[in-house]
């Protein structure tokens, strides 16, 4: 079905791209059931009339009831581990809920007669490019498990297409950021930039930690291209009117250095913001910029939030409304 409402399967749904994601489906008047493991995920994130079933990725009997039940249209999948660091100490769980889980997920979806396909996919999948932007043709050699696990689930899914017919698409996100006004970064052991940063603004931390200033990079330290959330949900929405399987980059097209991005959030939050230089995290790639130009042109993409200080506005927006993340509300 295109265009119409459909009833969409959401695993991870009440984390921080899911829950914003679950946000425009609903506007859009879609139905949706959230499936999520509330290891990162919030009961608060997931707004009515969405729905919230508890379950594990890694349990095939759970989630074939849970699909086999709902029966969607699509399944659109966040859940997922997503820290390249953890991925470097441990890249069990990586390889047992990105990929095995996920390809759980991936035969519910079949069994049920559900054939339409969004994953989550990442910009790690790449490792350090050879030129900048990265358009989707340059070679995928992930330099952390994360990042593997990533692409595995990629070539699964060509797999699955080949096999069974599924229609996919695999979003490659950059560095995703900036909030909803309902929904925002609240994790259990915060390790990202932004909200650390703001954490520091927030008078929770002394200091932000730079991670090296050694990169062959204008300012020595690490650059990202920030995507605003929303617009990243957006994507979503446009891929569920795809009928031909395909993989999107999605980020700004800028790049921001870490001492840049600590800037912008000094003028954004009014806050002097310590920095410390400390020793770079093991699986960094240096530079990671998009060119998200098929996501425009193929998917319609068309990202509004685009600009850093923006991003970062409304990431402060809503850690002020929630200092203590959603246990504040
Ligand atoms: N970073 C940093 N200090 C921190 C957290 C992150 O210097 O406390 C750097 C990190 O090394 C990377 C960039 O900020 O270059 C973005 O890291 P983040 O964890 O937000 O996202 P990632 O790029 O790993 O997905």
């Amino acid at each position: 079905m295109i265009g119409g409402v459909m009833r969409i399967f959401v695993t991870g749904g009440a984390g921080y791209i899911g829950s914003v994601c679950v946000e425009e489906l609903l506007k859009y008047g879609h139905e949706v059931l959230v499936f999520d493991n509330m290891e990162e995920g919030h009961a608060e994130a997931v707004l009515a009339p969405a729905t919230l079933t508890v379950g594990d990725l890694n349990n095939f009997a759970q989630v074939n009831a849970a699909v086999g039940e709902f029966r969607p249209d699509a399944v659109i999948h966040f859940a997922g581990k997503a820290l390249v660091g953890e991925s470097m100490t441990n890249p069990y769980i990586y390889y047992q809920t990105n990929v095995m889980g996920g390809t759980n997920l991936l035969e519910a979806a079949v069994r049920a007669g559900c054939k339409k396909f969004v994953f989550s996919s990442s910009c790690a999948t790449y490792g350090p490019p050879e030129k900048i932007p990265m358009d989707e043709r340059i070679p995928q050699k992930p330099i952390n498990p994360y990042g593997h696990s990533k692409l595995i689930f990629e070539q699964v899914l060509k797999w699955y297409e080949k096999v069974h017919g599924v229609v996919f698409t695999a979003l490659r996100y950059f560095n995703a950021a900036g909030a909803s006004v309902a929904n925002g970064e609240d994790r259990k052991v915060e390790t990202h930039l932004i909200p650390i940063v703001l954490d520091v603004a927030l008078g929770r931390r002394e200091f932000i930690g730079i991670f090296g200033e050694n990169y062959a990079t204008p300012d020595g330290t690490c650059i990202r291209d920030y995507v605003h959330v929303i617009d990243l949900a957006e994507a979503h929405i446009k891929a569920l009117d795809r009928t031909v399987s395909g993989f999107f980059n999605l980020g700004s097209g800028d790049g921001y250095s870490v001492r840049q991005v600590i800037d912008v959030a000094r003028k954004v939050t009014g806050h002097a913001i310590p920095a410390k230089i400390m020793p770079p995290r093991p699986g960094d790639p240096p530079r990671l910029v998009a060119s998200a130009n098929r996501a425009r042109m193929d998917l319609g993409w068309k990202p509004r939030f685009n600009k850093l200080p923006t991003i970062i506005e409304t990431a402060w927006a809503w850690r002020q409304a929630h200092p203590k993340g959603y246990r504040s509300q």
